[in-house]
């Protein structure tokens, strides 16, 4: 796949006034900010987290205007204009999957066999850098494509999960879905290491009091002892809370 295809996919709907409504809703979207707040899109995103925007936003998003994901509204507007070359590597992108893989088998500098954890099939991809520092059995988030003859990992992503972090909680937690999302897996991932955070500020003990058995809690909303639904902090005193399901519900979105 030739370089400097995917940016020009950016260009489309980043320069300019034609789409570029959708670029900066997109943005305010994956950002949480007002979009009127963020009008000037400014990109002050860091370089790991504009990956995953880019790839978030031409996958996954769908276009205000038709509901079509920006790639392949990309590819159907502009097939015409494309060389042979270029109309089979945005087929071969638009085929390509993001997921999370399990490492099956490593071939140094060569490649790694993977499982999708979603449907099981296995593939095996092209890769270098990657079969170092990893080991067989983790879990790894990307997308991958078929570039030419072979596939290859985009390198959108970069968690890893090791075995010993099978129970991860937002592993756990993104596996109950029916796909994997790279916003999602972007959202819970920040949540999950501001929590510790604050975690490490002292709340735990605090926690501690509120829970019952290993998954219930006397509610600080209703103080009955219940299911727990959430952690909530303090805005103002960083102080955690736990919620009972029912009344998290009322600010959680069980959407699985
Ligand atoms: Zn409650």
């Amino acid at each position: 796949m030739r370089k400097g295809l995917i940016s020009e996919v950016v260009d489309f709907f980043s320069v300019g006034n034609r789409y570029s409504y959708d670029f900066q809703r997109a943005f305010a979207k994956f950002c949480k900010k007002d979009i009127l707040y963020d009008k000037n899109f400014n990109n002050n995103l860091p370089d790991d987290q504009l990956k995953i925007f880019i790839d978030w936003f031409l996958f996954e998003y769908k276009l205000k205007m038709n509901n079509q994901r920006p790639i392949r509204f990309f590819y159907l507007t502009n097939y015409l204009s494309f060389s042979d070359e270029d109309r089979k590597n945005y087929k071969n992108l638009l085929r390509s999957k993001y997921s999370f893989w399990k490492i099956c088998k490593i071939d140094f500098d060569k490649g790694m066999e993977l499982e999708d954890m979603f449907g099981q099939k296995h593939i095996y991809v092209k890769e270098v850098l990657g079969t170092h520092g990893t080991a067989v059995g983790d879990i790894i988030n990307n997308r991958i494509s078929k570039i030419d003859d072979h596939y290859e990992l985009l390198g959108n992503n970069d968690w890893v999960w090791a075995k010993e972090d099978y129970d991860h909680p937002v592993l756990c937690e993104l596996l109950k879905y029916k796909k994997a999302d790279p916003k999602l897996t972007r959202d819970l991932m920040t949540q999950f290491f501001r929590t510790s955070k604050l975690m490490e500020k002292g709340g735990s003990e605090k926690i501690q009091q509120q829970i019952i058995n290993k998954d219930e809690c006397i509610c600080s909303l209703c103080h009955k002892q219940g299911v727990i639904g959430a952690l909530k902090f303090d805005p103002l005193t960083d102080e955690p809370h736990l919620y009972c399901k029912k009344c998290a519900s009322k600010f959680v979105n069980y959407n699985n």
